[in-house]
């Protein structure tokens, strides 16, 4: 009696750990997804400040990651 009862809370853990896996995957899978489009469209937002970088500024420099206040800051910081 205890050892089927045994058996069926290994199972209900077993059952929960492959679900939290395959949530955990999923998850995973979006955010390399989610990823994958930001580099293909450049940095949507400064890596500096946070602000939009300008989507012209994105066309002209799809690398860039940061605004042109910043940009120029680092400039200036950096020589
Ligand atoms: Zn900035």
């Amino acid at each position: 009696m205890l050892e089927q009862e045994e058996e069926i809370i290994v199972d209900f853990v077993e059952e929960t750990e492959k679900v939290q896996l395959s949530i955990l995957l999923q998850t995973q899978n979006e955010v390399l997804h989610i990823q994958e489009k930001l580099n293909q469209k450049g940095y949507l937002t400064c890596v500096e400040c946070g602000d939009d970088i300008p989507e012209k500024r994105r066309q002209a420099y799809p690398s860039a990651r940061t605004c042109v206040p910043c940009q120029t800051w680092l400039e200036n910081l950096y020589g």
